[in-house]
């Protein structure tokens, strides 16, 4: 298992961890602040440095079967530091920010279009939603403006926990589930951005919309009779 330190701190650059098992594209920690792939939000990349100047690039990290431990993938023929070794961990940080904001401005373009979402994806400063929303009609220009109405209202990005139970009775909370909260470990992780959305989210956030930047609303397409696809795009 890997404590998986992203989700109480998504601005956490570097840390130093253990390893536990260093095999051949295969590297696992004690901990991790490496985002592993999952519901939409691409797994992240960065770079590991040990004792004696070793030295590994991460170019992506996954949940492993039990979906408790998380894999780092190292370049192939990159070299392993030995089990048991403290190692430094350092995030392509970059790239997880631009993610983080882009993932973020997903939960506010659910808000700005009320739909059940079908499927999703964040990528590095853009994402998309597929929404089931029958036969709406879609206003790029009216939808691009509450996005970043929202975005300008910089509202506070908050998570806390709940229980299964809690969650089961409450069930409305599950709208978007874009990003799966991990079910079944007795609680589920629930991200309220201040008086406009809550659900449940396993995923990274910013801290305060207003991080987000300019939105613009890249696509809207047709994906089957009632469902429509929304691209967004971020400047910078
Ligand atoms: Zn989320």
């Amino acid at each position: 298992m890997t404590e998986p330190l992203f989700r109480s701190d998504a601005y956490l650059r570097q840390t130093t961890a253990r390893v536990l098992e260093a095999a051949p594209g295969r590297l696992v920690f004690d901990r991790t602040l490496f985002y592993p792939r999952g519901g939409g939000q691409p797994g992240d990349r960065g770079e590991i440095t040990w004792a004696g100047g070793g030295q590994a690039t991460i170019t992506d990290t996954v949940y492993d079967a039990d979906r408790k431990t998380i894999v780092h993938i190292p370049t192939e023929g990159a070299p392993s530091p030995p089990s048991g070794e403290t190692v430094t961990l350092a995030l392509d940080w970059t790239t997880r920010y631009r993610r983080m904001r882009a993932h973020t401005a997903l939960h506010l373009l659910s808000v700005v279009l009320p739909y059940p979402v079908t499927g999703g994806s964040v990528g590095d400063g853009e994402g998309r939603l597929d929404f089931d929303s029958g036969e709406v009609a879609f206003e790029k220009a009216e939808i691009e403006r509450k996005l970043n109405d929202l975005i300008a209202a910089d509202a506070e990005v908050e998570t806390r926990w709940i229980s299964d139970e809690e969650l089961e009775a409450n069930s409305a909370l599950v709208k978007t589930m874009m990003v799966k909260p991990p079910v079944g470990h007795g609680r589920v992780r629930l991200v309220s951005i201040s008086g406009l959305d809550l659900q449940p989210c396993g995923g990274t956030h910013v801290l305060r919309t207003g991080e987000i930047g300019r939105a613009t609303i890249k696509g809207i397409e047709k994906k089957g009779k009632l469902n429509r696809r929304v691209r967004i795009e971020l400047e910078g």
